[in-house]
């Protein structure tokens, strides 16, 4: 008699487990990806700069571009035809239209960029910090113009307020573009000037030094940005701005750490027409798939990954590092809010209102004192707390406790300090757990006061 073999039960290919970290190193194998955030004072020319490099990278096509000159020359303002390469897109992607579109992604030879948006507007800081907050790299943009570069690194200035911003926020490599040099005559004096006034305080703010490169050119000319300028090439031998982004090491991806991801945004329906909510924001840690649970901290509910979009391009899965979106299912969307952490369903990150960090006083007038009231930032959430005790000032260059109790935290000084968070408690994570997740910036006043890392978590609120 024939015997009958009993069949496995057929796997359905949608719940076919992939090997993430497999697919992760052939990706990378490819090209390295990265985030990168372009950042400077309002004017400096940000968004000529990148329109200018993504046109000469034949990221937009002809006919658009000669639509852009056409608008930009009937309004008398020719010069803004690169800039609209980039506020376009940035305004259709506020109206979550065409999150796909192929500009905010270009290659160099060995790199594949995403670039976020970063509106340069002081009131738009919130909003920068929660793009800057998902870069691994960051494009520093200077104005060179007589008087321009001044304003622009003075106290009110946001130069320096951006370039703390992005360090404070994880970046450490930075491209200096020193910007608009075909107004200054292309002036070797004045590029070292700015040099020599800007690199002391990026040292200070925490760049190393070799980790900080700058590259002399011209937006609008679109000189040394893909072709070196003829204008330079007497006292310039170094790399074009392109060469240079072509260089940022890979930065470290916390692969093997438990799913993490700040959830930057979400609306209503799934990504290619599919029901469901979608989520985007960066995955600070872990990886995950289609088809895997994920937990909302605060509250606890769960939803099923329905569909991925990493970096722009649909996907089965996600590795930290990558900005995507996310559908979820069975979910209901009053769960999810700007800030909240979407994590893995093994390791729930903790929850709490209490935290000791130790961190760095910026340059501010007034003192900080105990009971002193700030908004907490930490990637794209933001909450009120008040810093509830002063516990020790530290020796910054030794780590080591200069005093105790201290009355008052001067600016510059280093300290650990109780913070309370008074609206809700919030997912928070140690920088010993969790570099990306263990890092927090407070502000007051429309201005960055301190940054800092998370050192212990108290009082967890378990789900
Ligand atoms: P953003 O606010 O930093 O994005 O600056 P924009 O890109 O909008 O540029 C601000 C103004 O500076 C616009 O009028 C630009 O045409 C002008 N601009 C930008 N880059 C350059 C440059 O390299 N040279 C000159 N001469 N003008 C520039």
């Amino acid at each position: 008699s024939k015997k009958v073999t009993k069949l496995p039960p057929k796997i359905s290919p949608k719940h076919k487990r992939i090997n993430v970290l497999e697919e992760y190193k052939k990706r990378n194998d490819n090209k390295v990806a990265l985030n990168l955030v372009v950042v400077g004072h309002v004017d400096a020319g940000k968004s000529t700069l990148m329109g200018h490099l993504l046109y000469l990278l034949g990221e937009v096509n002809e006919k658009t571009m000669k639509k852009y000159e056409r608008d930009s020359s009937k309004i008398g303002k020719s010069s803004f035809a690169y800039a609209w390469i980039l506020d376009e897109t940035g305004e259709e992607r506020a109206r979550g239209i065409t999150m796909d579109i192929a500009i905010t992604k270009f290659e160099t030879e060995h790199r594949r960029f995403t670039l976020l948006d970063a509106p340069g507007h002081r009131d738009f800081i919130p909003n920068m910090i929660s793009g800057a907050a998902q870069a691994d790299v960051a494009i520093l943009v200077i104005d060179s113009t007589t008087g321009e570069f001044e304003a622009g690194f003075e106290a009110n200035g946001q130069t320096k307020e951006h370039a703390l911003l992005v360090r404070s926020l994880g970046v450490q490599q930075l491209v200096v573009a020193i910007n608009k040099l075909d107004v200054v005559g292309w002036s070797q004096d004045r590029f070292n000037e700015i040099i020599t006034k800007l690199s002391p305080f990026l040292n200070q703010a925490g760049f190393k030094k070799d980790k900080v490169i700058y590259i002399p050119c011209s937006g609008l000319t679109g000189e040394n940005l893909l072709k070196r300028s003829q204008n330079i090439l007497e006292w310039y031998s170094g790399p074009t701005l392109f060469q240079q982004i072509d260089k940022f090491e890979p930065p470290i991806r916390l692969l093997d750490k438990p799913f993490r991801l700040s959830v930057s945004d979400f609306f209503k329906g799934g990504i290619s027409g599919m029901g469901g909510i979608t989520v985007a924001g960066k995955i600070e840690a872990g990886t995950i798939q289609i088809g895997d649970d994920v937990l909302v901290i605060p509250g606890g509910e769960y939803g099923v990954i329905k569909g991925l979009e990493a970096n722009d391009e649909s996907s089965k899965w996600a590795a930290a590092g990558d900005s995507i979106l996310m559908t979820l299912s069975g979910l209901d969307i009053l769960q999810l809010k700007v800030g909240s952490i979407l994590c893995s369903v093994s390791h729930p990150v903790p929850v709490t209102s209490y935290i000791l960090a130790q961190i760095v006083v910026f340059d501010i007038k007034v003192p900080i004192t105990k009971g002193f009231p700030v908004i907490l930032h930490r990637q794209s959430l933001n909450e009120p707390a008040i810093i509830t005790k002063l516990v020790t000032i530290l020796d910054k260059s030794t780590g080591e406790i200069v005093k105790k109790n201290p009355r008052c935290l001067p600016k510059a000084s280093s300290a650990t300090v109780e913070i309370k968070l008074t609206n809700r408690p919030v997912p928070f994570e140690t920088y010993k757990e969790n570099k990306e997740l263990g890092r927090i910036m407070l502000r007051k006043g429309g201005e960055t006061i301190a940054a800092g890392i998370i050192i212990n978590v108290s009082n967890i609120i378990i789900y």
